[in-house]
């Protein structure tokens, strides 16, 4: 039988507009170039920025610069194997990490692939990990309060849920240590709180973790790591995946807290990735778009509605500065972009003060409305005692004697920072830092010896725990000072004070 020709052009019309595209050269690419973590595919023309591909090799990565005739592929894993012509494959998504209850208590790398050895997470969604932040419309302004369980914080920088409060100050000041507190201090509270290591000592993320457990606190937390020892790529992309873990909980109307530690490695990161990437270099070194960084970074958190759910998301981001230079660029970044910031300082830690809060430069801009009453009404005239403190004990350093209202201000003033201090791991309920702060501020204990005054209100305290739960609890769980436990307070206090006066004179 003869096909009529008008046959065969109507099957070549058929088939050609039929032509399935599905297999397209530019679907695929090769590697023309690849190092320090970063490879140049030829081909991948049609790839879009933020988007997943795959290497033949097996490792995943992300597309981070689109240039003429290339694309720059960021290799989120080892760049083992990867060679000139290694074929990339395009997903058509967005680089995404599992999220989901399965994460927590789990410590994982920057891909939410476990690295616990606790054996395979069960996740059954996924987040991108850049997503757009809230929207004005969904948000609420901060109202409730994270205790971090530190005194000095809770009672002169209150942070608020959906805050963004930085952590500022050299190396070794105990920044982490802080970030840590207030991570054992929600135990119970129903948050959860996710730790993400940036470019940190594999020993210090382990050390973290063994905290965490020791103190069951990594029953509400997940620990995401990115060590020292991991490429670029990797240590720029943890603190994203961090938020799009949190995010998820946050849209599930959980209360979440965030840490990233540290963004300063996280700016270094970056500025690593975007030399290798070609792109230009701006003040010290770092590109033009690191601010942006950061600020859609810290943006995510927040505090929604109740009509999406509730949820909130706290930042503690950690900014280490080099010998207390707050003026440096990565720095004024950040402190422009979040809510305040808790500044920490040498010689504070040095002298023996610590948690080594600078109470003058360290600000809250919105905490203020989500604090405790009873704290805040016992703190009101804190931070005014220990700048007037501050400004007298150098003002008075040279003199000897002193008229009896100065010399009356500075004791105050001294016991005031002796009960500021605080060890590591003991954070404190807000029972105990209200009946702290009461008899502080009020001078009810200023004629106690300075070298007892710790030791001596901490007893008073515990025994109001022991023998007066039911004034303690009533404080903790109204958050208020009653004036008839403002009279328990009082009258244990002078007890306790007769009882052990007699030892101080010896
Ligand atoms: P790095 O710059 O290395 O990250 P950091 O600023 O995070 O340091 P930490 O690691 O938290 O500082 O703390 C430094 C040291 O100070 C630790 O050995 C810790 O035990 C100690 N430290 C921190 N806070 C306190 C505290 N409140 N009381 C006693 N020791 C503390
Ligand atoms: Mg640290």
């Amino acid at each position: 039988m003869k096909t009529k020709p008008e046959e065969i052009v109507s099957i070549l019309r058929e088939e050609i507009e039929g032509y399935d595209t599905r297999v397209r050269r530019d679907e695929t690419g090769t590697v023309l170039e690849v190092g320090d973590g970063i490879a140049t595919v030829y081909g991948l023309d049609k790839a879009v920025y933020g988007e997943l591909v795959e290497l033949d090799t097996g490792v995943k990565g992300m597309v981070m610069n689109l240039a003429r005739d290339s694309v720059g592929v960021v290799l989120l894993g080892s760049d083992a194997g990867v060679r000139e012509g290694t074929v990339v494959r395009r997903t058509g998504r967005p680089a995404d990490v599992p999220v989901g209850d399965g994460l927590v208590g789990r410590v994982v790398d920057v891909l939410g692939q476990p690295i616990d050895g606790l054996g395979p997470i069960n996740a059954t969604e996924t987040r991108p990990i850049e997503h757009e932040a809230s929207g004005v419309v969904s948000r609420e302004p901060v109202n409730v309060p994270l205790q971090t369980g530190i005194l000095a914080i809770d009672a002169m920088v209150p942070i608020g849920r959906g805050q963004r409060e930085l952590i500022i100050g050299d190396r070794q000041t105990g920044k982490t240590a802080i970030a840590v507190d207030a991570i054992l201090n929600q135990k119970g509270q129903d948050v959860i709180c996710i730790y993400v290591a940036i470019g940190q000592k594999a020993s210090t993320v382990a050390r973290i973790q063994d905290t965490l457990k020791k103190h069951g606190a990594m029953d509400y937390s997940i620990i995401v790591s990115s060590t020292a020892s991991e490429s670029a790529p990797l240590q720029y992309i943890a603190p994203y995946s961090g938020a799009a873990m949190g995010e998820y909980f946050m849209s599930k109307g959980k209360d979440v807290l965030i840490v990233y530690d540290d963004l300063s490695k996280h700016a270094v990161a970056y500025r690593t990735l975007s030399l290798l990437l070609k792109r230009s270099p701006g003040r010290e070194a770092y590109p033009g778009d690191v601010f942006y960084l950061h600020s859609r970074l810290l943006e995510r958190a927040c505090r929604l509605t109740k009509e999406y759910g509730g949820g909130s998301m706290t930042a503690l981001p950690i900014i280490e500065t080099q010998a207390g230079d707050v003026s440096a660029y990565i720095p004024t970044n950040v402190i422009s972009i979040t809510d305040g910031q808790i500044y920490l300082e040498n010689d504070l830690f040095f002298s023996g003060q610590r948690p080594a809060v600078n109470v003058g430069l360290s600000v809250s801009r919105v905490g203020g409305s989500a604090q405790t009453r009873a704290i805040k009404k016992t703190a009101g005239t804190l931070r005014i005692d220990l700048a007037r403190f501050r400004e007298l004990e150098v003002f008075t350093q040279f003199a000897s004697d002193l008229d009896p209202a100065t010399q009356q201000a500075l004791d105050h003033g001294r016991r005031l920072l002796e009960l500021l201090k605080q060890p590591l791991y003991h954070p404190m309920p807000v029972s105990r830092q209200a009946m702290i702060l009461y008899v502080a501020t009020n001078g009810l204990v200023d004629d106690v010896p300075l070298d007892k005054v710790r030791s001596f209100v901490l007893d008073f305290a515990q025994e109001m725990e022991n023998e007066h739960a039911d004034v303690v609890d009533k404080i903790e769980s109204t958050g208020n000072l009653s004036g008839p436990a403002i009279e328990t307070i009082r009258s244990i206090l002078e007890d306790a004070k007769k009882r052990v006066s007699a030892t101080w004179q010896a």
